[in-house]
């Protein structure tokens, strides 16, 4: 039976996927004079959603203050575990390295949260927001790309709707629909490593502190969390994950226990396992005509530095900004307009560039199987131990490299109507 034509749905902007990245864009674009849909083909609120699935994010500073600035922080707060200093290790080394948050003069060097709480509350929140419109289940099939509007064909309810936006934010993951509609290209490799994701019980309490161990099978990383619980992201070969994925719980702690060490005592109490081939997805640009593309549409990043949402999430303060901007400047202005999406690509290319480059090299140096390099990365952790400099530079990750940082990410509301202050 074929889908009934049904009446079509009118905005300013669309943003096509309800993930972490696309629910924050709606979110910051919820209090301007603009009509917003948003499409995102499984509900948040099923549980099959895969942006909400069961791993935990590293959330930067940074990303807690645009939280905090957009009004969900409180709710993820409760159920979020501060990261008081994070501990560089790599096996069978010497060297390793400290940084502390104290010594930074800040309160945390991040938070740990679990991906289904902050899909929670963004789309608590979203779903409260008089002037979002919410198609889900709901799919894009096909764009097509007019003078002053692109239309986009969406699969709701059983039938096919025509959704007309001025502007369409591809928020719809690393192999984006939209993206590929615009036009734009995208390198695409795969790192031949994929990440096992799982939660354990140490027998030491992790008194707040993460753990990044290179191994030579690739990085092992653990995140505290509430409960006395560690998140763990175990990064192996892909044929070594298979087999990691099958073992029993007992052989998987055994195995687990021998790569990480010791420092946190007897591992046990595994929980569910699951599995993330990882890749590096980089889109070639991130604008064309009457489209913005926002995070893993834009770059999907290796987890080692958990660094994608974070990116994701700056991505969509700048464009936010960039049309707040334009609505304050102009009556009547067309928010897909070339001007104001140039600003939006020309702001996010250095921030963007630094940690995508940043991320990939930190991937190959700690992957390098090369003698020389091997001893110089245990050098390396070692001068970085005693450089207060370095330490200091890398905790500054988690703010960006832009070279201005938006509003949202300085606490600052996002203006919307004309003030003599507009521009702060
Ligand atoms: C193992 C692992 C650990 C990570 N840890 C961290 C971390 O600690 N810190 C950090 O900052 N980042 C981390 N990341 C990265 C982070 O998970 C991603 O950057 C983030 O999920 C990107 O969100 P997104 O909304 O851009 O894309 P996605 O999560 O892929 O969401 C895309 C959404 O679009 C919807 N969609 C797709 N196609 C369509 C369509 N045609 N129509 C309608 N809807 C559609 C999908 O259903 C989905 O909801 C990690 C990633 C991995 C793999």
């Amino acid at each position: 039976m074929s889908a009934e034509p049904a009446s079509p749905v009118v905005v300013d902007v669309v943003i096509v996927g309800g993930g972490m990245v696309g629910a924050s864009l709606a979110l910051c674009l919820a209090p301007l004079p603009i009509t917003v849909a948003v499409i995102e083909a499984v509900p948040p609120a099923s549980g099959a959603n895969t942006s909400f699935d069961t791993r935990t994010t590293a959330l930067a500073n940074g990303s807690r203050n645009i939280l905090q600035t957009l009004g969900v922080w409180d709710a993820i707060s409760r159920e979020a575990t501060p990261i008081h200093k994070i501990h560089v290790s790599e096996r069978g080394r010497f060297g390793s390295a400290v940084i502390d948050a104290t010594q930074q003069g800040i309160a945390a060097m991040g938070y740990v949260v679990h991906n289904h709480v902050l899909g929670r509350a963004l789309w608590q929140r979203l779903e409260r927001e008089p002037s979002i419109t919410v198609l889900t289940p709901a799919s894009v099939t096909a764009m097509r790309t007019e003078a002053s509007c692109v239309e986009l064909n969406v699969e709701h309810g059983g039938v096919t709707r025509t959704v007309q936006a001025r502007l369409v934010v591809a928020a719809d993951g690393a192999d984006s629909l939209v993206r590929r509609a615009a036009g734009i290209k995208a390198e695409q490799w795969s790192y031949e490593q994929t990440a096992v994701i799982t939660t354990v019980s140490p027998e030491r309490l992790h008194q707040n502190i993460a753990y990044e161990r290179f191994t030579d099978s690739g990085p092992i990383a653990m995140l505290p969390m509430a409960g006395a619980r560690m998140g763990v992201v175990y990064t192996l070969q892909p044929a070594a994950a298979v087999e990691v994925m099958e073992l029993d719980d007992g052989a998987f702690l055994k195995t687990l226990q021998a790569a990480f060490g010791w420092r946190l005592g007897r591992l046990s109490q595994v929980s569910a396992r699951h599995a993330y081939p990882l890749a590096l997805t980089r889109a070639a640009a991130q604008v064309a005509a009457r489209v913005a593309v926002v995070g893993n549409a834009s770059q999907g990043l290796h987890p080692i530095a958990g660094q994608g949402f974070n990116l994701g999430l700056r991505d969509v303060i700048t464009l936010a900004e960039v049309i707040a901007d334009a609505l304050i400047a102009e009556d009547a202005v067309d928010v897909g307009n070339a001007a104001l999406l140039d600003r939006y690509g020309a702001w996010r290319a250095s921030d963007r560039r630094t940690l995508v480059g940043f991320t990939d090299g930190l991937v190959r140096l700690f992957g390098s199987p090369w003698q020389p390099v091997r001893a110089l990365r245990g050098v390396g952790l070692l001068l970085f131990d005693l450089s207060p400099t370095a330490k200091t530079a890398l905790s500054r990750l988690s703010l960006g490299f832009a070279s201005h940082m938006p509003r949202l990410a300085r606490g600052v509301p996002l203006p919307t109507r004309r003030t003599p202050h507009a521009h702060t």
